[in-house]
């Protein structure tokens, strides 16, 4: 009698230790199949129409004398220093990185811009988060590289590069560099991330929005190879 009962409870402590097993399997497979369905779909590209220009030096070969030009007309007279720029305020916009372009960390330039300028670089990266919306990419922003030099940056300048003189449109406020090797990615939306674009293809849409810019006479813009960035004159 003592044995049977015995095998009995060994049996019971056997078939619960089972049960429990196959209830802990079951809580791990649903806690997997939950935490599958949390990580977010990646929302992919999908380019369609994407152009460019046949060749950049080409679409873009507006001179630094027809630049300066338009800047002596319309920009503002040479600046001594930052100091100086903050007192011009009521001809000149501070320059800040918005929902629509990023302005890099200005080593040899100040974040300074005439309005119309300011309303450019706006436009630009309007425009650009525009056509890689309707091209089926996702969206990036600009970065602008250089805005407004001062003597005191010129003469810097000068310490790298023999070719910097008072003679650029970067000395008016007209005048900016925006990169067409960097771009800033957006990096998700609702926490689904965003699959990356080349920076090949983000050129070639940056150039489509240039090409249409310049043409509708907003501005001047010179392909700079070695910078590695479309320099950019506003014309009002
Ligand atoms: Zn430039």
């Amino acid at each position: 009698m003592k044995k049977r009962k015995a095998i009995i409870a060994l049996l019971l402590v056997t078939f619960f230790n089972i049960i429990l097993f196959i209830i802990s399997m079951c809580t791990l497979i649903d806690c997997e199949g939950s935490s599958k369905e949390e990580a977010k779909a990646m929302i992919m590209n999908n380019p369609h129409n994407i152009r460019g220009v046949v060749s950049y030096k080409r679409a873009f070969n507006d001179l630094n004398d027809t630049q300066l030009n338009i800047a002596q007309a319309i920009g503002v007279p040479a600046i001594a220093n930052r100091a100086e720029a903050e007192k011009q305020k009521k001809k000149l916009t501070l320059i800040e990185s918005n929902d629509y372009y990023v302005v890099d960390e200005l080593t040899h330039s100040v974040p300074y811009l005439i309005p119309g300028a300011a309303e450019l670089i706006n436009d630009i990266g309007k425009n650009f988060l525009d056509s890689l919306a309707n091209k089926g990419l996702n969206p990036n922003k600009v970065i602008v590289t250089s805005v407004l030099r001062t003597e005191d940056d010129v003469k810097r300048l000068r310490r790298s590069n023999v070719n910097a003189s008072m003679n650029s449109a970067h000395c008016h406020g007209t005048t900016f560099d925006i990169s067409w090797k960097r771009f800033e990615k957006v990096e998700e939306k609702d926490g689904h991330p965003y699959e990356s674009v080349s920076s090949e293809k983000l050129k070639l849409v940056l150039s489509e929005v240039l090409r249409d810019l310049k043409a509708a006479n907003r501005c001047y813009v010179k392909y700079e190879l070695k910078q590695g960035c479309f320099h950019i004159t506003s014309r009002k």
